[in-house]
């Protein structure tokens, strides 16, 4: 921690004044970037901004570290531990960046625009504004999937925001409280310590571990009098939880949840949703409801309304439900000069923090090369203007441009899958262990996580995620609301 303290206080020495960047220059194309997501942040942080003059429009002004998100909602982690304002990213730049705090509402591939609006409570004098861009990276993430079944959003917590997560807390702490109340009938104390998770994928299962532990390290110890009644139903549609991991490791966290005593309701979709309770219908077609205190909705994500309304103006090229659709380079398909990355395309790949970061990391390396490129052919307009050019000269630009006009295409490299499953055990799907590894004890909680440590993005985050976890180790975890 001392170590990461001393790092941080380096690195923030060094940081660029606003003062030094260089200003916008007219001159130099414009790149609009959508969101501040993996994909958005791990592009901003690669760029090299020399050549462009970059505007970031997010309707939130930070990164968040959606991995340790689970980890907010029972107060494991400090919510501010796992975010990072952008401006922190952007003020390193050679050139100024400008960041907008704003929700994007509409983009216009014909006439090249962006149209933005600030969305917060308070609100200026400035409406809806619209911008030209020469680049847009599209990088907008996607919302929650519902599937549109009733009672979900008004009465189900998810699991994506920052906000989520502080929801999650107080809800949770609302139904211990509410539970332990004086002469709480019994049928409600049950009703409110029953917490249920819908949805199998790697964001149920990590909450559910989560929970458990908050149940084992702190709820006996502070509320002794309910902390029996707790129960944790997780229900998923399909045969078993996380489809995406091998057998062993979906037979491991199943055996590992029997001996938390967190239910597992498989081949079971959740129909209806009402404040109260859940209604279930199992693989016999039998539907029955099961009352809840705190339901939490981890059922996967779908397009956001302005992808969907982006797609619709150009119906030839975006054919795909699921996102939008991009070429090698991940430039969208039908457009010029607008490339995707993140969860909002319909990839090969799987929806991953992991995907959209080295997304963003090709994204940059090809824009320095666009940068690059722009900057030769000036150079060789010059030379060729210029009366005194030598032969070599132009030749010699002329070879470093063609270098820079090459671009090869977009390649995922997987470096493996973690999820925290509780009680101090994670799994890990890691191509050098031939995709199997499972792991409990202190061990696999080292390596889940010196994982996630190593892959926080700034000394700032690393040395308040030890901290929190060194706070927690010693006092346990705080359970005011
Ligand atoms: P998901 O799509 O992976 O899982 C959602 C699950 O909900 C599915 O198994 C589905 O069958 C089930 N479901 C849908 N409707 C249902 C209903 N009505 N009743 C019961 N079950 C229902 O969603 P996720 O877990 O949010 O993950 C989204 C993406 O993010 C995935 O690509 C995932 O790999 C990735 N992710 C990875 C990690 C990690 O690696 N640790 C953590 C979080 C998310």
């Amino acid at each position: 921690v001392l170590g990461s303290t001393g790092a941080f206080l380096y690195v923030t020495r060094q940081a660029t004044h606003p003062g030094d960047q260089l200003p916008d220059d007219p001159a130099k194309p414009t790149v609009v970037v959508l969101g501040s997501g993996w994909g958005a942040t791990s592009f901003l942080k690669n760029l090299d901004t020399e050549e462009f003059n970059v505007v970031v429009v997010s309707p939130r002004n930070y990164f968040l570290f959606t991995p340790l998100l689970p980890s907010v909602t029972v107060g494991t982690l400090e919510p501010r531990s796992i975010i990072q304002p952008t401006r922190y990213i952007t003020r390193h730049k050679k050139r100024r960046v400008a960041v907008y705090e704003a929700e994007a509402q509409d983009v216009d591939p014909i006439k090249k625009t962006v149209t933005f609006q600030d969305l917060s409570d308070i609100r200026g004098a400035a409406g809806s504004v619209t911008i030209p861009y020469d680049y847009l990276v599209y990088a907008v993430g996607c919302e929650n999937q519902t599937f549109g079944i009733k009672g979900v959003t008004e009465h189900a917590c998810f699991l994506k925001e920052l906000s989520d997560a502080d929801k999650i807390r107080t809800k949770l702490l609302d139904c211990i409280e509410t539970a332990a109340f004086k002469d709480q009938p019994e049928a409600e104390v049950d009703r409110l310590m029953h917490m249920i998770v819908v949805g199998g994928g790697p964001t149920g299962v990590e909450y559910a571990g989560e929970l458990h532990d908050f149940l084992i390290d702190d709820l006996k110890k502070w509320y002794p009098e309910v902390a029996d009644r707790l129960r944790i139903t997780l229900i998923e549609a399909l045969p078993n939880v996380l489809p995406a991991f091998s057998k062993q490791l979906i037979q491991y966290t199943e055996s590992t949840f029997k001996e938390n005593k967190i239910d597992v309701l498989t081949r079971t979709m959740v129909k209806d949703v009402t404040d109260k309770s859940v209604i279930v219908q199992d693989a016999n077609k039998e539907t029955r409801e099961i009352p809840y205190g705190l339901l939490v909705w981890a059922t996967g994500n779908t397009s956001r309304q302005i992808t969907r309304n982006l797609m619709t103006k150009l119906p030839a090229a975006q054919t795909q439900r699921r996102g939008l659709l991009v070429d090698d380079y991940l430039c969208m398909l039908g457009t010029q000069g607008i490339y995707a990355l993140g969860d909002c395309t319909a990839t090969q790949y799987a929806p991953t923090a992991q995907v959209a970061s080295q997304e963003g990391i090709y994204l940059a390396q090809m824009f320095s090369k666009i940068g690059q490129k722009n900057k030769l052919e000036r150079q060789l307009a010059e030379l060729r203007a210029s009366p005194n050019a030598v032969a070599e000269e132009v030749e010699a630009v002329v070879k470093k441009l063609n270098r820079a006009s090459k671009q090869t295409p977009f390649h995922y490299s997987h470096q493996g899958s973690l999820a925290y499953i509780g009680s101090e055990k994670a799994i890990a799907d890691l191509p050098f262990f031939n995709g199997n590894f499972a792991s409990g004890g202190g061990a696999a909680m080292l390596f889940w996580r010196s994982a996630y440590i190593s892959t926080l993005y700034s000394v700032r985050n690393r040395t308040l995620v030890m901290a929190d976890w060194a706070k927690v180790k010693l006092f346990g975890r705080d359970v005011s609301r």
